[in-house]
């Protein structure tokens, strides 16, 4: 279909070299992560913000900027246009005016990995991939299940045996291959890994395909549409892979030429779990790389994730925002988790949680101002994560009838 999407081929985000879209691909051939480019003079003519509105409220009515060539190959369950909700009970409590709330959580399987997955997984099935394969930490292992099964093709996912249950079970409930493997990520990463070339299965990994991100940066196009045409001042972020991060400010770029948006960008601050903070440390001693996280101790999943292939596209988005990288212990998120629900009913994520503990501290350190625009992701919905939540509750009888 001529026009409905503009995407113009990959090319590798270390060396720039350019490399066509028509076939399955992993890594550049410099061993990078390929990132998608698109005709954006082109996509400029039909894709004004003010007619997105009309469109249908998925992910997918970006669709110029997103590299599925037609509306019929799209392999999609209703990811994204999640709501952003002001919390001004939450931003009293921390001292802010405008704070808001991009609540992820609503997404199909409940996480942001939706979209991610919404995207690879149409285009791996275009590319002719019959099987594909995952290490996830969870909530990415289950996505993957689900948008498999809508396409109809196999999904072998490999996560870490004390993932959370809820993940195990909906990739299984989606007819997945579940393996659980005793280690980390990047422990699931080698398994996944070698048993894919193996078989001959896709290989999905966070960066190792590069579509993921593509449907991840939609979460800045949202942004800015839900607030009419203007970008927040500052974005806070829990960062494992970085997919969104990184998504995000390449969205803002191709919204700045689409003429959607100034030059002005959002802060971007990237939240991490003290027992796992390889970018925190990068950033801290002004590297361009980061170093893997030899043992990590926090237990919150979408934080876990020790070795960051493309840490240097987070560091250089995180600095070129004039923004910062900054740890939290688990249990200030887990504080932080319960404070959100009581305050005004959202049920974050620890992911998510570890951005409003983290707000807390920018606050402090004056960091982030009073009434700027602050908008915080919560990434999936608090059911996912049941087994790290009070429910503790008095049993009673009723009374007799
Ligand atoms: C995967 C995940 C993250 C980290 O996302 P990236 O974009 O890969 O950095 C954060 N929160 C949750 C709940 C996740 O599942």
């Amino acid at each position: 279909m001529d026009g409905f999407s503009t995407f113009a081929g990959l090319e590798c985000s270390r060396t720039g070299e350019r490399v066509g879209g028509e076939r399955l691909v992993n890594l550049s051939p410099a061993g990078a992560p390929l990132l998608a480019v698109y005709d954006v003079g082109r996509a400029a003519a039909t894709m004004r913000r003010d007619a997105m509105a009309g469109r249908p409220p998925t992910m997918w009515r970006y669709h110029e900027m997103l590299p599925a060539p037609a509306p019929d190959c799209i392999v999609s369950l209703g990811e994204g246009m999640t709501p952003l909700l002001p919390v001004p009970r939450l931003g009293q409590r921390l001292g802010l005016t405008r704070l808001a709330i991009k609540d992820e959580g609503g997404n199909p399987t409940g996480s942001f990995k939706a979209r991610g997955l919404s995207a690879a997984v149409t285009m791996a099935r275009l590319l002719g991939a019959e099987s594909l394969a995952m290490p996830s930490a969870g909530n990415a292992g289950g996505a993957l299940a689900a948008y498999a099964a809508r396409a109809g093709l196999a999904a072998h996912i490999f996560i870490p045996a004390d993932a959370p249950l809820s993940n195990r079970a909906e990739a299984l409930l989606a007819g997945a291959e579940v393996t659980l493997v005793r280690g980390f990520l990047d422990d699931c990463g080698v398994v996944a890994g070698q048993r894919a070339r193996q078989a001959g299965w896709f290989d999905v990994s966070t960066f190792k395909e590069p579509y993921r991100v593509e449907g991840k940066k939609t979460m800045a196009y949202e942004l800015v549409e839900q607030m009419g045409g203007e970008v927040p001042d500052v974005i806070v972020y829990p960062t494992g892979g970085g997919t969104g991060l990184v998504g995000m400010w390449r969205a803002f770029g191709e919204m700045q030429a689409l003429g959607w948006i100034g030059e002005r960008r959002p802060r971007l601050i990237s939240v991490q779990a003290e027992g796992c903070a390889p970018l925190v440390r990068a950033f801290a001693a002004g590297a361009a790389e980061s170093l893997p996280w030899s043992q990590p101790t926090t237990r919150v999943g979408g934080l876990r994730a020790p070795r960051v292939l493309a840490d240097f596209l987070c560091l250089q988005a995180i600095r070129a925002s004039g923004g910062t990288a900054i740890a939290v212990p688990d249990e200030a998120m887990f504080a932080a988790q319960r404070e959100a629900g009581r305050a005004e009913g959202i049920g974050l994520c620890p992911e998510g949680g570890a951005c409003v503990a983290a707000l807390r501290l920018l606050v402090e350190r004056g960091e982030v101002g009073r009434d700027e625009r602050i908008v915080v992701f919560n990434t999936a919905s608090a059911a996912k994560y049941v087994e790290m939540l009070a429910t503790e509750a008095p049993v009673i009888d009723p009374p007799p009838r």
